[in-house]
């Protein structure tokens, strides 16, 4: 994470003490605007609102489309924000922006009412996936994410969208084979809608094709599960974009619906992206797709080349032009082709560089800081925030880092001080942008606020099921795991069977998986899908 590059901006702080008084003099384009505006309006988080833009179009319009967007891989979609197909709204991005503010504060129930960006949970899931209550589950855990580890990208306009980050620090969870899964690559097994796949093959396993889903990682899963889906189609695998993660749909001794007459021999793997555009076509989503083809090639006997590991529009008898001309086979099949323990992993990609042969260290072209991040690239002028753009160090790179001027103090005091949330005694200095609280922070409930590098933080550790509290001496208040509760009821991961249906925790979540036969496997995975 690129935490340092933050800038400091009073309208991206709001809700914290002390927002009121770091002066914004980033110019706001016209998206940023009706974000800002649409937002207070509704009674919705700004930054949540951006967030659900990235999660469904990565800020571009989908009114392009190739011809893949025809309801096959996932739910039709329109706008800035993906709002549901049938929505009546201007062919306006300020109107979708708001049309999607309003939908949002309407999905919230009387009961989800709080401050912290998680209450939203249940109205981001209900925005996604209508009552596909799993698949609505990533879909607010993406923009959650998002929210919290920030995102700083150009829109279609060319305007740049920031959202700050929140996170202070994140967690790594350890895999554990997914009960269902068929790969150890496997993250959930969610099963496909009944009708959607049939049991079985009617020849052998030859082929994997590759597909991108025209649409969020969340919606594809949920368009394979929905009784609304007139196509009733499925595939074995999607996979996420931002970090690759891996959804099971079918298994793979089973037949999905998915490349018509290859349905038989074929996995199908499905990517995040809407083809057209390069930046869902990210390093992890690649490296997580090839390490999961050779597995399924490993495991079935399927030769490593481009006769059997082919794109839908390869695939006879389809007009699916997918994965499209964005998706990089050669970097792809040498992935695939090379050592799976990563020793030694071939170049990156030459043909299609977004990034226009800059990395993650970056450039400075006098106060422009640009950058390349997951595949597409980044630029800011640090010059906005009263910054140079100068190298900070070998893990960083270039950044925005603080001139030799000093930041000059408010030139007004704030309107509205708020007495009670004032914990100091003493009035701060009034060229403390963090007006007193330091690295070590303080705890407001969930709320953990703290200054990093003059700029003032704030982290609701409910979002990842924690609790804010002290630490240690060296970093001060921080989220912490929450006192030993019970989130799944008595379920554990080994699991227990109802009938043959399949019940455990993992995640801290109760999953259940229909199963064929629901039985004991062994004293580390317990009960699973024999
Ligand atoms: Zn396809």
């Amino acid at each position: 994470m690129r935490a340092l590059l933050l800038i400091a901006s009073g309208v991206l702080l709001t809700g914290t003490a002390c927002s009121n008084t770091v002066e914004t003099t980033e110019p706001e384009g016209p998206l940023a605007t009706a974000f800002r505006e649409s937002a207070q309006q509704a009674g919705v988080p700004r930054d949540l609102l951006v967030a659900t833009a990235w999660v469904q179009t990565r800020f571009q319009r989908p009114t392009e489309q190739e011809q893949d967007a025809d309801g096959e891989h996932a739910p039709a979609r329109v706008g800035l924000l993906g709002l549901p197909a049938g929505t009546e709204v201007a062919d306006d991005p300020i109107a979708h922006i708001d049309a999607a503010a309003r939908l949002l504060a309407s999905l919230r129930a009387p009961d989800e009412k709080g401050d912290g960006l998680s209450s939203w949970r249940g109205a981001l899931a209900r925005y996604a996936a209508g009552d596909d209550l799993e698949a609505g589950e990533l879909f607010a855990n993406a923009v959650l994410s998002a929210a919290q580890d920030g995102v700083r990208a150009p829109a279609y306009t060319g305007e740049v969208l920031v959202i700050e980050g929140r996170g202070k620090r994140g967690s790594a969870k350890a895999q554990a084979l997914v009960a269902g899964a068929d790969s150890e690559l496997v993250a959930r097994y969610l099963p496909a809608r009944s009708g959607h796949w049939h049991s079985g093959r009617s020849r052998a396993v030859d082929r994997v094709v590759i597909h991108t889903t025209e649409g969020s990682y969340d919606g594809a899963i949920s368009w394979f599960r929905s009784a609304e889906n007139p196509y009733q189609t499925s595939a074995h695998y999607v996979i996420r974009s931002s970090d690759g993660e891996i959804t099971q749909m079918v298994r793979e001794a089973d037949t999905a619906y998915h490349a018509r007459d290859w349905n038989s021999r074929a996995v199908g793997i499905e990517h995040e992206a809407i083809s057209s555009n390069p930046a869902w076509f990210t390093e992890a989503m690649y490296r997580s797709s090839a390490r999961l083809v050779r597995d399924i090639c490993d495991r079935w006997g399927i030769p490593i080349d481009r006769q059997h590991i082919v794109g839908h529009v390869e695939v006879p008898g389809n007009d699916h032009s997918d994965p499209g001309r964005h998706w990089d086979w050669d970097y792809f099949m040498s992935l695939v082709q090379g050592p799976v323990d990563g020793s030694s992993p071939p170049p990156p990609p030459s043909t299609v560089d977004a990034c226009d042969g800059l990395d993650y260290f970056g450039a400075c072209d006098g106060a422009q800081l640009r950058w390349c991040e997951n595949g597409a690239l980044r630029s800011v002028d640090c010059g906005a925030s009263g910054q140079v753009c100068g190298w900070q160090d070998d893990t960083v790179g270039n950044n925005c880092l603080a001139g030799d001027e000093p930041t000059p103090p408010p030139q007004e005091p704030p309107p509205q001080q708020d007495p009670p949330e004032q914990q100091d005694p003493e009035p701060p200095p009034a060229d403390d942008p963090c007006q007193g609280i330091d690295y070590a922070g303080v705890c407001d409930g969930t709320d953990l606020v703290w200054c990093d590098a003059e700029v003032l933080r704030s982290y609701d550790c409910a979002v990842t099921g924690q609790v804010c509290g002290w630490q240690d001496d060296d970093v001060g208040n921080n989220c912490l795991a929450a006192p030993p509760e019970d989130p799944c009821n008595g379920e554990t991961w080994l699991g227990r069977c109802d009938g043959d249906t399949l019940i455990w925790c993992a995640d801290d979540t109760v999953r259940t998986a229909q199963c064929e036969s629901c039985g004991w496997q062994d004293d580390s995975i317990g009960n699973n899908c024999l």
